[in-house]
């Protein structure tokens, strides 16, 4: 650690949400988020990201730390060994969340909203984003507080926290891989929800919470969360909090270029290593895909740390073909 610290303060993170098991997807990603932060001396932290209660499954946290470990990936911080920014899982950290969501009350940047998922879905005019509904503001300027707010719903329901984002600005920002990205938030997203009830927080404002507490500088994580990052950018800004630089990197795809899923096979990392798969062959497989080894080269980590470089991995998603089932014998 010390060593880390002086060449400099680059402090990566793996945050895996224990919503399922590890696969030869989210393997590729955080392999590539090791690789970013080991081949240049910095400091990996990880990060249980478990606020989804209804997805989590039993067992899932320590599953997906032992199937890192089994690939070889390690880090410097985490659940598993503590470190200076503890504790390290995220429903142990609500205090900080609703600290943010005071500052953002306190500076006018948060309001109330009763609306129901159902409210929002029938106001749709417009197609959605990828990873949630629009929200056109029926709250925005309703309630005077959340008392107000919380006596025109019955009371086994909680109003729910919007951040108000500005209407009509331009997020631009630099992406380590894609180059530069910008969105309007107010017309994609519009107003998006930062907790669900006073107690708790989502995903877009824990995540930007916990990155800046725990001084990570570099995030590196699938594609599919290119478009919450201008969000996510809003959140920082709003708590005068300095973001990471974000890298951006293509997900593993079926044959038809869709996410995977179960119907494609069983690609959990545990499956391979029961069918007798070594992390060898897994590694190796990865950086194929990273277009870094050849076909069917069987590596270490530490053996692709000097071939890491984020300006030759392959710009195409990386995808589950016959072949690859095959090698890793992946049953349909
Ligand atoms: N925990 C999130 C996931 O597993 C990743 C969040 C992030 O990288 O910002 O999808």
């Amino acid at each position: 650690m010390t060593q880390n610290f002086k060449s400099g303060r680059l402090r990566g993170r793996l945050a895996p949400s224990p919503t399922g098991a590890l696969h030869l997807g989210n393997a590729r990603t955080f392999m590539i988020a090791w690789l970013s932060v080991r081949s240049r001396s910095g400091t990996l932290l990880l990060r249980m990201e478990d606020l989804d209660h209804p997805k989590n499954k039993p067992g899932a946290a320590d599953a997906a730390l032992a199937d890192l470990r089994w690939l070889g990936l390690d880090w410097d911080e985490g659940p598993d060994i503590g470190g200076p920014y503890a504790p390290y899982t995220q429903t142990q950290r609500r205090i900080h969340y609703v600290r943010a969501l005071e500052t953002l009350r306190a500076r006018g940047l948060a309001y109330p909203c009763v609306c129901s998922r159902r409210d929002v879905e029938c106001g749709q005019s417009a197609p959605h984003t990828e990873d949630g509904l629009f929200y056109a503001g029926l709250c925005r300027d309703r309630f005077a507080d959340y008392e107000a707010a919380r006596r025109v719903l019955p009371p086994d329901r909680l109003p729910a926290w919007r951040f108000r984002v500005p209407q009509g600005e331009i997020v631009r920002f630099e992406d380590g891989f894609c180059g530069l990205c910008e969105q309007e938030v107010s017309a994609v997203s519009g107003d998006f929800v930062l907790a669900r009830d006073p107690d708790g927080a989502g995903y877009m404002l824990a995540v930007v919470v916990d990155d800046a507490a725990m001084g990570v500088t570099e995030v590196v994580r699938g594609d599919d969360l290119l478009p919450a990052t201008p969000r996510q950018l809003l959140l920082y800004r709003a708590l005068d909090l300095t973001p990471p630089v974000f890298i951006h990197v293509p997900l593993v795809v079926s044959e038809e270029g869709r996410r995977l899923a179960k119907r494609h096979g069983d690609t959990r990392i545990s499956a391979l290593r029961a069918a007798g798969i070594t992390s060898e062959q897994v590694i190796g497989l990865l950086a194929w895909w990273c277009g870094w080894a050849a076909w069917g080269e069987r590596l270490t980590l530490r053996d692709l740390l000097p071939r890491f470089d984020l300006a030759t991995l392959r710009r195409e998603p990386a995808m589950l073909t016959p072949q690859v089932k095959a090698a890793m014998k992946i049953q349909a």
